[in-house]
This record gives C-alpha cells, sequence and structure tokens, in this order.
C-alpha cells in the first residue's frame, strides 16, 4: 500500500500553481545541464554581486557569533534602521513596533494575506501582476479580483477601474510599482487618484510592494502610504533581494499600521520565526548607507533597456512601450498566435515561451502567469552580450514562423 498523494495532498495545494518564473528559470538550467547554450532571461534577479562591504558586515556578523535566533520581527537595530529609511526616502513615520522583518518580500505579503483574508474575502490585484500574489490570495482563503490594464495604458490600471472592482468583501488591494512583470511605475498624480478610491471607502488595505524602488528612471519614487488620508490604510512592502542585490540573503519587510504589525507578528512566530541574524546585521549596514551601489545598478538597467527596446523593435510584430522602472520588458507577441516553424505551432503566449526556449534556447515568462495572455516577460538583468544574442536569437526564430493554423 502506498499513499495516493492526490487524497493526502490538500486541495488548497493541489489548485495552487507553480510559480511561473521559477519553473522557466528551472527549465532553462535543465536545458543547459544537457548541454544547451541557453540565454536565461526568465527569472528576476539582479546579476550584480551583493555590494563588498554588506558580504563583509554579514562575515564580522558571523565571526563575532551573531548565529542565534532573533526576535520574530526582527531585529530592534534592523527595524530602527527601517524606520529611518522610510522617514526619508518614503515619508512614512513608523514605529519600530510596526516593521516586521520577514524571509523575503514574499513572505512578507504572505503574512498580510494570511493575516487578513478569511474565506470568500476579496483582494483587487492590478494586472499584469507579479505571478506570486493572486497564488498567496487563493492559498490564504481569499478570492483574487483581477483589474487589468494593456500595453495601450502602460499597463497601468486606471482608478475608476479599481472603484468599479470594489464589493463589500473586497478587504485589499495590492500591486507592485515599479511593477513586475512591466516595469511601469504609477505616477504621484495615478497614486493619488488610487488613493482617493481607497479612503473613500475606509475599509481596504493597500499592500504597496515598493521593492523595485530603487530601479525607477523617473527619478522620483512614490508611495502610496504617504498621502496623509492613506498612513493607516497601507502596508508598505520592500525588501533587499533588488536594491542591494540580495535575493539568496531572503530578506524583506512591511511597514504598517500596528494591528497589521502584530497579527504578520503572531503568523510568522508560528511557522518561520525571525529572518537570518547575520542577514539581519548585515541589511542594517546597508541600509545606513549611501545608494551609491543601487544607483549604479540603476544606471546599468536604464541603459540596458534601452539597448533591448531598441533591438527587440526590429523584430516584426512586437509591441514593446518603454517602462519606467524594475528590468523587465513585457512585450505583447500576439501577432506570433496561429503560426508555427513546421516543428511547432504557437496558439498563444505560453506556447510561445516554450517555443523560444525550445527553438531558440532563450528563457522567458508567459504573460499568462502574469495576468496577460499576450505578452512574454523579458528580464534584463543580463550581460549585454547575452541580451543581444537573446534577442537575435528571438528575432530569427520568429522569422521562421508562418500563419498556418488550423
Ligand atoms: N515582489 C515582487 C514584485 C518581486 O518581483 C519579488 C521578487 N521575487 C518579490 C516581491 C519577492 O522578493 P523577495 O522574496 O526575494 O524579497
Ligand atoms: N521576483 C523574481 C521574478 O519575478 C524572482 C522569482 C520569484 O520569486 O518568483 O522572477
Amino acid at each position: 500500500m502506498s499513499i495516493n498523494p492526490s487524497k493526502m495532498l490538500s486541495v488548497k495545494v493541489q489548485a495552487m500553481e507553480e510559480s511561473a518564473t521559477i519553473r522557466m528559470a528551472q527549465k532553462s538550467r535543465d536545458l543547459a545541464s544537457k548541454g544547451v547554450s541557453v540565454i536565461s532571461l526568465s527569472l528576476g534577479e539582479p546579476d550584480f554581486d551583493t555590494p563588498e562591504f554588506i558580504k563583509e558586515a554579514a562575515h564580522q556578523a558571523l565571526k563575532k557569533g551573531n548565529t542565534k535566533y532573533t526576535p520574530v520581527p526582527g531585529t530592534l537595530d534592523l527595524r530602527k534602521a527601517i524606520c529611518d529609511k522610510f522617514k526619508t526616502e518614503n515619508n512614512l513615520h513608523f514605529e519600530p513596533s510596526q516593521i516586521v522583518v520577514s524571509n523575503g518580500a514574499k513572505q512578507s505579503i504572505a503574512n498580510i494575506c494570511m493575516a487578513t483574508l478569511d474565506e470568500g474575502d476579496e483582494a483587487i490585484v492590478l494586472a499584469p501582476y507579479w505571478v506570486s500574489y493572486v497564488e498567496i490570495v487563493k492559498f490564504s482563503g481569499g478570492i483574487p479580483v483581477v483589474v487589468s490594464a494593456g500595453i495601450e495604458d502602460d499597463f497601468k490600471v486606471k482608478a475608476s477601474h479599481i472603484k468599479e472592482a470594489i464589493t463589500s468583501k473586497t478587504k485589499l488591494l495590492i500591486f507592485s510599482s515599479p511593477c513586475n512583470p512591466t516595469g511601469s511605475v504609477y505616477t504621484y498624480d495615478e497614486l493619488a487618484e488610487i488613493a482617493e478610491v481607497v479612503a473613500e471607502n475606509g475599509n481596504i488595505l493597500v499592500v504597496s510592494d515598493e521593492i523595485y524602488e530603487y530601479i525607477n528612471f523617473t527619478g522620483k519614487h512614490a508611495s502610496i502610504g504617504a498621502f496623509d488620508s492613506m498612513r493607516t490604510l497601507t502596508a508598505t512592502v520592500n525588501g533587499f533581494s533588488k536594491g542591494f542585490s540580495m535575493t539568496g540573503w531572503r530578506l524583506g519587510y512591511m511597514g504598517g499600521p500596528q494591528w497589521l504589525a502584530d497579527a504578520c507578528n503572531k503568523v510568522q512566530g508560528q511557522i518561520t520565526s525571525g529572518a537570518a541574524s547575520f542577514s539581519q546585521e548585515a541589511a542594517a549596514v546597508a541600509l545606513r548607507s549611501e545608494r551609491t551601489e543601487a544607483m549604479a545598478m540603476r544606471e546599468n538597467f536604464l541603459r540596458r533597456r534601452d539597448l533591448v527596446i531598441s533591438k527587440l523593435k526590429e523584430i516584426p510584430g512586437f509591441k514593446v512601450n518603454q517602462p519606467q522602472g524594475a528590468f523587465y520588458l513585457f512585450p505583447d507577441v500576439s501577432y506570433y498566435f496561429g503560426t508555427s516553424n513546421g516543428n511547432v505551432t504557437i496558439h498563444n503566449a505560453d506556447d510561445f515561451a516554450e517555443a523560444m526556449l525550445t527553438e531558440a534556447h532563450v528563457g522567458t515568462v508567459s504573460g499568462s502567469a502574469f495576468g496577460n495572455d499576450q505578452c512574454i516577460r523579458l528580464s534584463y538583468a543580463a550581460a549585454d552580450e547575452d541580451l543581444i544574442e537573446a534577442v537575435s536569437r528571438i528575432k530569427n526564430c520568429v522569422a521562421n514562423f508562418k500563419k498556418n493554423i488550423s
């Protein structure tokens, strides 16, 4: 006798989609391990090393024996550094007790959803959205209500459309700006319009994911939580993965109303406890430093954005906008739906991303994972020569796809 997994596994976990970003990155690695020269633009991860002074701080922390449990919501020192950062960079005012440090911003979002959503509660998710929002909401018992914007609107949802989606069951509004997967940045005025809709309702908590804060080409990041009407209605999520190139250190955080911080603290205390002690010590050093490395990375990303956009525009049928942040491009590739190269047929964005991997050996992610089935996501956090080669492979590959669909 052996266990029947479909009887053993919870309905919730069986309904959960695997993270498409992680799946495509693994598929690229698998292909590469077979000796194929794959260029993976699938995983959203800065290609720069963590700045040396941050690594050195962790090294020192380890050497002096900072290797024990920390308080569940993070060390007081790190939470103080986060409060200072929020105050000076975001005009957000928190006490350390309102901050919860987690094992990545992903956990911060999961904590918030688990702490707030009951079965049947609705969370409005602005699309294109980051893959995990919808699955975290569902896993927490909530119902994701997706409100979308297309490339013609620079993938930014209008406040009036958010208003139409609000019901008596709406508890959360979740979005990222700068946005993963589109790179779009909501302007101050656009955020003000969203704030007005949310504040008018008064019963909705905004989960503002600002993890790409430093990779913003507009010159100024705006936090929705800093609007007076939003101060008690916003959980601001951020982390070290992108801005400080610390993906493997697993550190994110949220600042929000005291009741929410207490609840996240309780959830985290039963599930994972505090994040890694030496990561936290180094992160406090990172936050108290100048943003020299972050700004250098941003300049690099901006240059690469322009490089890749100029190359993508040469591909017939690709529709490309000009995102103002993060390190992703989200071209509309629907022109190729209904085409075949004689070997594979492309019906949709999933097929397109799959074909680029198997036929051109370039890893991307289908837009369907982000709530848009016309586009694919490319991360341009890669070396220039890889980016140039990847786009040239895609261009050569799609040239062989002709309309034929049955
Ligand atoms: N939010 C967004 C929008 C992201 O792109 C990521 C990247 N993984 C995360 C949250 C989570 O980041 P982490 O858990 O590495 O802090
Ligand atoms: N945020 C990154 C991405 O979107 C990392 C992968 C993940 O955590 O999903 O690719």
